[in-house]
């Protein structure tokens, strides 16, 4: 039987291996120079492989497609990822969060132990070959790249979705997906930096660790809150608590968003440390005193935003006013005007609808046609939770392709 795989990242890559292995004639189509580039700039170059957590935390940590990932994930675990890594010779260890890095900190191990794979098997890589479609045929389907028709029984699309699309993810595979009659859900950014309609510049690259960030809707019902790292941009904010609140909200307008600056300190506890700090000064400028709490630059944007003037005297703040910065350092707000554009969105959410496909990935409107990885409509928090559904998906269909082996 021969299969025609379309883009070498992650999941065409493991589909093909395991394709291969299974005995498939296995034809890999690639339109850049060589493979895997967006996985040569996962995890900062070191590659975040997988996380190694039980099944239900994996799927507690999926944002969308968690019934659809379900059966992937158990035929193919983190666990199971992490062996077949190592059975490939790539060392592995596992860091803080259960996120598991290859041992060399390198992604280029993890795409050079593919590829070294991939040619042990006999798969016939083709290199900057862009596939322009995809066409049934009276038996089997014919690809079409400018240089030839590819002919195979069965095609498996890995094109990715359409975040940092330099690395060759454009949103091919809806094309395909569209001519065969399937839907495609609308793609949006997911973990990636937020826009806010306030002026932030002044804040641009101070960076907050253990704050508390929460996200309302319009009507003010609480969607998300996320305790972490964050940091600001020159339109708005981004870090790892942003990235995981962007991909809860992508989907919805009229976002406010909460920052709480000291989550450790309830409102009276603040207060109390506020008073104990304007003891002995009460003739020093407010902002001189609050400063103690808060990086310089933010200190001086919260007072603004709780009405204060900063050359204000101590002797002069009212109870009233202390409450107000009280309430802003707990509260200070934001409103989400938008999320920072695909290229600098980690992962794209939406891509080929799910209610036409099979859990294996196979189309329900053309037998023998797959869809697995980002192209699906699913995707997953960072930790390593994206790479891990690319390989599920990846190998839950190789397993289906090979059961009709002729
Ligand atoms: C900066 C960054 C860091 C990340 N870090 C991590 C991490 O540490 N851990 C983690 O789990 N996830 C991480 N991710 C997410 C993860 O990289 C992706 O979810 C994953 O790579 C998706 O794999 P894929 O194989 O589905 O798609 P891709 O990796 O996008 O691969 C698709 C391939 O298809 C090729 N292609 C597209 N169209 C065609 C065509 N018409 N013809 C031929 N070839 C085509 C492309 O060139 C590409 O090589 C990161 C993403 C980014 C952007």
């Amino acid at each position: 039987m021969k299969v025609c795989v379309i883009g070498a990242g992650a999941a065409g890559a493991v589909a093909s291996i395991f394709l291969a292995r299974g005995g498939a004639s296995v034809v890999l189509v690639e339109k850049n120079e060589k493979i895997g580039k967006k996985l040569y700039i996962t995890g900062k170059g070191r590659c975040n492989v997988t996380n190694d957590c039980e099944v239900q935390e994996f799927l507690s940590n999926v944002v969308r497609g968690e019934k659809y990932l379900r059966s992937a994930i158990y035929g193919f675990t983190p666990q199971d990822a992490m062996a077949f890594f190592e059975g490939l010779g790539v060392p592995l260890m596992v860091e803080r969060g259960n996120r598991v890095f290859p041992l060399s900190e390198k992604s280029s191990d993890i795409i050079r132990a593919l590829a070294d794979e991939i040619a042990r098997l006999g798969v016939d890589l083709k290199l900057n070959c862009e596939v322009k479609e995809i066409r049934k045929a009276k038996s089997g389907f014919e690809v079409l790249t400018p240089w030839e028709k590819i002919e195979c029984d069965k095609v498996v699309v890995a094109t990715g979705g359409i975040s940092y699309a330099s690395t060759g993810s454009t949103g091919d595979g809806y094309a395909f997906a569209k001519s065969f009659g399937h839907d495609i859900v609308e793609p949006k950014q997911a973990l990636c930096p937020l826009l806010v309609a306030e002026n932030v510049s002044s804040l641009q690259g101070i960076s907050l660790k253990n704050v508390n960030l929460s996200a309302y809707d319009k009507e003010g019902n609480l969607i998300t809150s996320e305790f972490g790292e964050m940091m600001f941009t020159a339109r708005g904010i981004t870090g790892p608590i942003v990235l995981t609140t962007s991909s809860y909200i992508n989907r919805k307008d009229g976002i406010k968003l909460v920052v709480d600056l000291k989550p450790a300190l309830d409102e009276k506890t603040l207060d109390a440390r506020i008073l104990r700090d304007f003891d002995g000064r009460k003739n020093q400028d407010l902002k001189n005193v609050t400063r103690a709490l808060l990086p310089e630059r933010l200190n001086l944007y919260v007072l603004k935003v709780a009405g204060l003037k900063e050359s204000k005297k101590v002797n002069e703040v009212t109870k009233e006013e202390r409450k107000r910065l009280v309430d802003t350092i707990k509260n200070l707000p934001f409103t989400c005007s938008g999320l920072a554009p695909f290229a600098e969105a980690v992962v794209t959410s939406g891509g080929v609808s799910l209610k036409d496909l099979k859990p294996t990935g196979e189309s329900k409107l053309a037998d023998g046609l797959y869809f697995v990885g980002e192209t699906v409509d699913v995707d997953a928090l960072t930790g390593g939770f994206n790479l891990q559904l690319a390989y599920a998906t990846a190998v839950c269909c190789a397993r289906d392709v090979l059961k009709t082996k002729e």
